[in-house]
């Protein structure tokens, strides 16, 4: 049977192949400390289990607006006016199946065939190929590792066309973990008013952001870049949340409007109890939010000095997320290997540590650490890494 040729071009998750070997060596017996992880290794805070579990015996249990409950979206709004000084209306918000479904959404809405979306490299893996679904082409800027894999005006500048819609701005970044600052976003803003673009403001990581950084959307800069801005958000990392699937977007009526058209004929609505969770979690204390951002600062701080001090092995100190992601090139020239996806297989293997090549988010010299796991294990993976470098020397 012939696939259609959409899904032809989808290349699998980078990520795919290493967590198989990993899982296997498991399944041997092997003690395997996997670095692969993109979620929060706590679990969801109680109280928003006792919503949900509350919402499901109250009945909370049939299908609901398409574009999400309107107690989720008026807390939405309420968190956007409240941490960001952002006033929207509720026909200015849906709720999907996961940040990852609204970027999906948004991007079938925006793009036609042949349209451009500048994606700065490092990139989430999920960009290029959900823009490539919606016939779009997405157009890889490299930022610079000496610029902090930020891009610059002038880079984002060269890469636009008059075919170029959108532009991605994922900050704090995955898998870099950069933050733009208000200046940064200031100067990629003015280029994307100037040239009309529109900007896809991935926010995810908004909780998570460590020492004297706080988080900037470029939708707070002026009415201008508002207007011009699609944020998507979601409960999945700053609350512990990834399986519940819930996230969203704010931004333009008429781009909300035909993302929830699409929705009502593709996921109907989120899961109905996980909307009540995702209220809870807006609702409510953010204690824990702040205590999972405490614990994420400590290992960061410890981690960076344990991979810092492996020979060969540099990296830009992150601001946020829970990633490392560090430049091997030398550590892997110096090991023998021919490439970093060859080096990260041999780490596997010896030393049973799973990491994340780079070359899966655009990067051929790094690899991605996730931190989301406890201090006892990332000492014990960075000794590991340390050990098999200078044998390999
Ligand atoms: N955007 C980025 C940058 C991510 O890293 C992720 C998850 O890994 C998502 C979006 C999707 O999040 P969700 O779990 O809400 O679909």
């Amino acid at each position: 049977m012939e696939l259609a040729k959409r899904v032809q071009t989808i290349t699998p998750s980078s990520t795919l192949a290493i967590t198989a070997k990993a899982n296997e060596l498991k399944a041997q017996g092997h003690d395997v400390i996997g670095l692969g992880a993109g979620e929060p290794d706590f679990n969801t805070p109680e109280h928003i289990l006792h919503a949900a579990s509350k919402a499901m015996f109250d009945g909370k249990t049939k299908y609901t607006p398409s574009g999400g409950i309107k107690e989720l979206k008026q807390a939405i709004v309420n968190k956007f006016q409240h941490d960001q000084g952002l006033t929207y209306e509720l026909d200015q918000v849906i709720v999907t199946t996961g940040a990852k479904h609204a970027l999906y959404t948004l991007f079938q809405v925006l793009l036609n065939e042949g349209d451009e979306v500048i994606v700065p490299a490092p990139y989430w893996v999920s960009y290029p190929e959900q823009i490539k679904l919606a016939g779009g082409k997405p157009v890889i800027v490299s930022a610079k590792e000496e610029n902090q894999f930020k891009l610059t005006p002038d880079e984002l500048e060269q890469a636009i066309t008059d075919k170029t819609k959108a532009v991605i701005i994922n900050s704090p970044s995955n898998p870099t973990g950069m933050v733009y600052s208000k200046g940064e976003l200031e100067a990629l803003g003015e280029v994307c008013e100037r040239r009309d673009i529109t900007i896809v403001s991935d926010e995810i990581y908004e909780t998570l952001i460590y020492g004297d950084e706080s988080h900037t959307s470029v939708a707070q800069l002026s009415q201008e870049l508002k207007d011009r801005t699609i944020i998507i958000n979601g409960v999945s990392k700053s609350h512990a949340m990834t399986g519940w699937r819930i996230g969203y977007a704010v931004g333009s009526k008429k781009v909300i409007k035909a993302m929830t058209n699409l929705a009502s004929h593709s996921t109907s609505n989120p899961t109905s109890v996980a909307q009540y969770a995702a209220l809870a979690a807006y609702t409510s204390s953010q204690d824990e939010v702040v205590n999972m951002k405490k614990a994420f600062s400590e290992r960061l701080e410890k981690l960076y000095g344990w991979i810092t001090a492996i020979p060969g092995i540099t990296c830009v100190k992150p601001q946020g997320a829970f990633y490392l992601f560090p430049n091997v090139s030398e550590a892997v020239q110096a090991n023998g290997y021919d490439s970093v996806d060859d080096w990260v297989k041999a780490i596997l293997e010896e030393e049973k540590v799973a990491l994340v090549p780079g070359s899966g988010f655009g990067a051929d010299q790094n690899v991605r650490l996730s931190y989301a796991t406890s201090l006892d294990q990332l000492e014990e993976a960075a000794k590991r890494i340390h050990r098999f470098v200078k044998k390999h020397q």
